[in-house]
């Protein structure tokens, strides 16, 4: 059945993919961004269906519409953004939270929040499984998003206890694809860029940290999946690809499947950075009889195709 489905941070990466998704699915869907980090760009094809509407918010204010379902991804993801401010990132994490859950407790909707492996910060226990407290510095420089985002799922939790709502937490593990922001110093669009652009490849600390990256197709599939789970099912949920690899061969794929000319420089560890991350996805498995399908090679493909396009509009190329 046709619902009514509010998406913040719908403008962003994740975002657009999940509103093309569920017009895709014939639902009304109401994209609220600031577009903090978010771009026009990214839902420029949205524009035009009935069934869309673009909102521009900020969500750490209330608001009041009338919805059935709130997925709420608005919060800068990446450690560049989101250490710019890193005061208004508590804010988007804890005030956003605290407006949609305060949204979804008068229209009766059900909320699932964007939550991330960052909960786990440097873990102790590998794979990460949802059971693991997690091992998260809250004074460092990635606390403003670690922590934002640790309160954001106690009070999606309080509000569950309290006023019985019926919330969803997925906990999202790096995830890449089309529509990445060129410069907001993730990884896998800082590499891919930068070997289109025959520029060094910034490998920072040793390169033999460790991440396992999800194609974003998978994981908006997951992200409905769970959103669309039995009502006794709050999570939280691990989302992400187990394929665990280093950043150093990671650099290396990509060099060579962009047949790129650039060397690898070493650059300083960001403080706090993880030294290893792979999700335990048993719980995924189980619950919503979801797993990643897309290789690793198969998704950069299409990313490199992505930043290869912008990359050439821009006449940027190397
Ligand atoms: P993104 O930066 O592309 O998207 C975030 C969106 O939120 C942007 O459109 C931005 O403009 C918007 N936004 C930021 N602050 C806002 C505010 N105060 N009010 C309204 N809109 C605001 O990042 P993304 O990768 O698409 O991430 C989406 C969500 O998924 C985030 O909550 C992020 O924490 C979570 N997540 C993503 C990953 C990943 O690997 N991509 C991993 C873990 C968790
Ligand atoms: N990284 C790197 N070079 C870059 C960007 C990132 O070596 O140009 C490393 C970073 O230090 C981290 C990993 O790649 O160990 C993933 O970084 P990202 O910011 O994409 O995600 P997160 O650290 O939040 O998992």
């Amino acid at each position: 059945m046709s619902k009514v489905i509010l998406v913040t941070g719908g403008s962003g990466f994740l975002g657009s993919h999940l509103c093309s998704r569920l017009l895709q699915e014939d639902h009304e869907v109401l994209c609220l961004d600031n577009f903090f980090t978010g771009n026009k760009r990214n839902i420029h094809n949205l524009l035009a269906n009935r069934n869309f509407e673009l909102i521009r918010h900020d969500v750490t204010f209330p608001i009041y519409l009338e919805v059935d379902q709130i997925y709420n991804l608005a919060c800068p993801a990446s450690p560049v953004h989101y250490q710019f401010d890193p005061v208004q990132t508590t804010k988007t994490s804890v005030h956003g939270a605290i407006n949609m859950l305060g949204l979804a407790k008068r229209v009766k909707a059900r909320i699932l929040q964007a939550s991330t492996s960052e909960v786990y910060g440097d873990p102790d226990v590998h794979p990460q499984t949802e059971e693991y407290w997690g091992h998260v510095n809250p004074i460092g420089p990635r606390s403003c998003y670690d922590e934002g985002k640790r309160c954001a799922e106690t009070l999606f939790f309080d509000y569950h206890r309290q006023h019985q709502l019926e919330i969803k937490v997925i906990r999202i593990f790096n995830t890449y694809g089309p529509r990445m922001h060129e410069n907001d110093g993730r990884v896998v669009s800082n590499f891919i860029v930068q070997a289109l652009q025959n520029r060094p490849i910034t490998l920072y600390g040793d390169g033999c940290q460790t991440r396992s990256f999800c194609y974003v197709d998978d994981l908006i599939d997951g992200m409905v999946r769970m959103m669309e789970s039995p009502v006794d099912l709050t999570g939280p949920v691990n989302l992400g690809n187990p394929n665990e690899l280093t950043i150093r061969e990671l650099a290396e794929t990509i060099i060579e499947m962009t047949g790129s000319s650039s060397e690898l420089i070493f650059l300083p560890l960001p403080a706090d950075d993880p030294k290893r991350r792979q999700p335990n996805i048993d719980k995924a498995s189980e619950e919503l009889g979801w797993k990643p399908n897309v290789p690793l090679r198969q998704g950069l493909e299409k990313t490199i195709e992505y930043f290869d396009q912008l990359l050439n509009e821009r006449g940027l190329h190397g």
